[in-house]
């Protein structure tokens, strides 16, 4: 069987290039919303680490107020009811604890990045080297007071170091006194809270301006994040849509043509397209193909007429009380193709069959050969009173075939011819015509006979 090279131009968008872009976009979107959730989520954890970080700073730098209140505090009790553990509570921060000199560690490692560490660390760094300046007049007034209500400082060398050569032992209470309760020391004091609270407000200040930046960053964030849920759920509703557009109504459109045997009229993605045309190529072929087959089945090859099977299907189609039935048979068919040979004779049949189809070419009739040399003529919707004309009909078609050609003889036809009647079947209705046949072939040949019911 030949092969058929059939090239197809099919248009629409390709299933696959969709299918990459769909891909590509669902790829874009995801790994958008997850750069976005790890940057909320790192972004949330700068915001409360640098948050602690700057409370924890802020309370260390109360720390050294605290610390030196302490301090100061301590000194004084010590120094209005000299009761020795008040010494040990100062030494004991100053010495051991040495909560400023920490604060002031950890405040330069927590501040190390940040762009008000010089200001803060600078403040805190002041506070306590005026905290640590307090600290010579304070041991000099622990000496004071020991020397005077005998206490032992031996285990601290610092207020060993003290000078109180100066002041004579009736006034030591009062020096005492005057130096961790005088101008000087309230003048310190002061100098070490302003430092501190200069140090507290800058990291105020920092602590609202990370607060400011972060909620800044966040709502960045979260206006990016609802773009791309946004975009996500109109990327999704699309994919839907086009999901029906391009795959499931084109496949619906497609089963329903294939379930009724129709043609597939759809206009969707190229590879539906290509299918479709594809389907419909394959499909008018088939319907030529058995249009060739079912004209073939119902035709004579030889005269181009119906065949048996074509008068077969034809006839029993037919409304027989409104049908008139003509017989032929061409007379001594037989001598002919004795006489002139086969070749001839098929040329007879021919003849006679284009003959036939000229003188009954009306739509209402049909012209079959039946085999051999026999033919009928079935002529549909006719009125019987019509019948005569049609014998006349066929009195000049027997002329016209009688007529000498230059390739084979003149002939004619005996025939026979029947109207239908109410109570006919297809085998009666012939029976008559072949009856009427007969009496034409016994006439003589070349004779047309109408069937009458008497006969
Ligand atoms: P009658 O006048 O009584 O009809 O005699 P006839 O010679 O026509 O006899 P008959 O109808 O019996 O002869 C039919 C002949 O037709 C017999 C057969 O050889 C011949 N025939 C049948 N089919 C064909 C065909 O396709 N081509 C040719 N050339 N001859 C055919
Ligand atoms: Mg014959």
């Amino acid at each position: 069987m030949k092969r058929e090279n059939i090239t197809y131009h099919a248009k629409g968008v390709p299933l696959k290039v969709m299918g990459w872009i769909i891909s590509v976009v669902a790829f874009i979107i995801s790994g958008l919303l997850i750069f976005s959730l790890f940057s909320l989520s790192y972004t949330y954890q700068e915001v409360t680490s640098s948050t602690q970080n700057y409370m924890d700073v802020k309370d260390v730098a109360g720390e050294v107020q605290s610390a030196s209140d302490y301090l100061t505090e301590q000194v004084r009790l010590f120094v209005i009811n000299g009761k020795e553990k008040y010494m040990g509570n100062y030494f004991s921060e100053a010495k051991e604890k040495k909560t400023r000199e920490n604060a002031l560690e950890k405040i330069h490692e927590n501040l190390k990045d940040s762009p008000m560490h010089e200001t803060v660390h600078l403040a805190i760094n002041n506070a306590v080297n005026e905290s640590m300046k307090l600290m010579d007049l304070e041991f000099y007034a622990f000496k004071l007071i020991c020397e005077d209500q005998g206490i032992s400082y031996a285990s601290y060398p610092d207020v060993a170091n003290a000078d109180i050569s100066a002041i004579a032992p009736e006034n030591r209470v009062l020096e005492a006194t005057k130096a961790v309760f005088g101008d000087e020391y309230i003048r310190s004091k002061e100098v070490i809270n302003t430092n501190v609270n200069q140090a507290i407000t800058a990291l105020d200040g920092l602590l609202e301006q990370n607060v400011l930046q972060s909620t800044s960053d966040l709502k960045k964030i979260l206006i990016f994040q609802t773009s791309l849920i946004v975009i996500n759920i109109i990327f999704i509703g699309s994919l839907i849509i086009l999901m029906h557009v391009y795959i499931i109504n084109p496949m619906n459109t497609t089963i329903k043509a294939l379930l009724n045997n129709e043609k597939v009229d759809i206009h969707s993605n190229r590879e539906f397209n290509y299918m479709a045309e594809t389907y419909n190529h394959i499909r008018e072929q088939n319907e030529h193909i058995k249009e060739k087959l079912v004209y073939e089945a119902e035709h004579d090859k030889l005269t181009g007429l119906y065949n048996r099977t074509g008068y077969d299907t034809l006839y029993r189609r037919m409304r027989l009380e409104k049908t008139i039935y003509v017989l032929l048979d061409i007379d001594k068919f037989k001598d002919y193709n004795d006489t002139l040979g086969h070749e001839v004779g098929d040329k007879v049949l021919v003849r006679t069959a284009n003959v036939l189809n000229r003188f009954f070419n009306d739509e209402n009739s049909f012209v079959f050969r039946l085999g051999g040399d026999e033919f009928a003529v079935l002529i549909e919707n006719i009125p019987m009173d019509k019948v005569d004309e049609i014998a006349a009909t066929c009195v000049e078609m027997n002329k016209e075939l009688a007529k000498k050609q230059r390739a084979f003889p003149g002939i004619t036809l005996s025939i026979g011819i029947a109207c239908g009647e109410e109570n006919d079947t297809t085998d009666t209705l012939f029976k008559k015509a072949d009856i009427a046949l007969y009496r034409s072939k016994h006439n003589g040949k070349g004779h047309i006979c109408i069937y009458c019911e008497d006969e």
